[in-house]
């Protein structure tokens, strides 16, 4: 899974891509907009576009697949267990911003996803040099665990977990790749200016006390 986010780009076909990290972004597939908290995946096709806006399925072969599951029972019932999936890994990732280890049932769900369904890679040339790149065909629904299972390893295993943290002001999480490592808001648009608004007011409220 490719890293993703600049801040120009924080949406991409409707979902946002703040995290840094795709996984988080997918934890963000249920973020807080103004109407509240709104699942961005209610069906097989919203989970197609976002798996082509993430990155994940982009030949134009597993996009042909994947399409082709847009009405299919099976594509439902993966989806329904994928958003269960979410949340608990959702409840790992507040574990670890809480400076804990995710529960020894969370890693024996992923472990058991790592050995049921192993991300592929191969070698190829790209400039002169050989690069290993994931080969990912998804056949069926439940093919897609192998870039879900391989990319909550990845995040589970960050060198520096502390950087994996939620926005101040939303439900949102992101991993913090900002030099000082001091990002405090899932994105400037969406919660920095509330807050820095929020900010100002209180301090302009503390004045006018201080002058009463
Ligand atoms: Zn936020």
């Amino acid at each position: 899974m490719r890293a993703t986010a600049q801040e120009a780009n924080e949406w991409v076909d409707g979902f946002l891509f703040i995290a840094n990290r795709t996984i988080l972004d997918f934890l963000n597939t249920k973020p807080e907009l103004a109407a509240g908290l709104t699942e961005l995946l209610p069906d097989a096709h919203a989970l197609e576009r976002w798996l082509i806006a993430a990155g994940i399925v982009s030949s134009p072969r597993a996009k042909t697949l994947v399409r082709g599951w847009r009405d299919s029972a099976e594509a439902a019932s993966f989806l329904k267990e994928l958003t269960a999936f979410r949340e608990r890994l959702r409840t790992a990732v507040m574990r670890i911003e809480d400076g804990s280890l995710p529960s020894d049932a969370f890693l024996a769900e992923v472990n058991s996803l790592l050995r049921k369904y192993p991300r592929h890679t191969s070698l190829n040339k790209r400039d002169s040099k050989l690069v290993r790149e994931a080969v990912f065909e998804p056949r069926k629904p439940t093919d897609l665990w192998a870039p879900v299972a391989d990319a909550t390893a990845d995040l589970l295993t960050e060198n520096e977990p502390s950087r994996i943290r939620k926005c101040e002001s939303c439900v949102s999480h992101f991993f913090d790749t900002s030099k000082k490592g001091s990002r405090r808001w899932c994105s400037m648009n969406i919660c920095g200016n509330k807050l820095k608004v929020a900010a100002y007011q209180r301090r302009r409220r503390g004045t006018s006390a201080s002058t009463d």
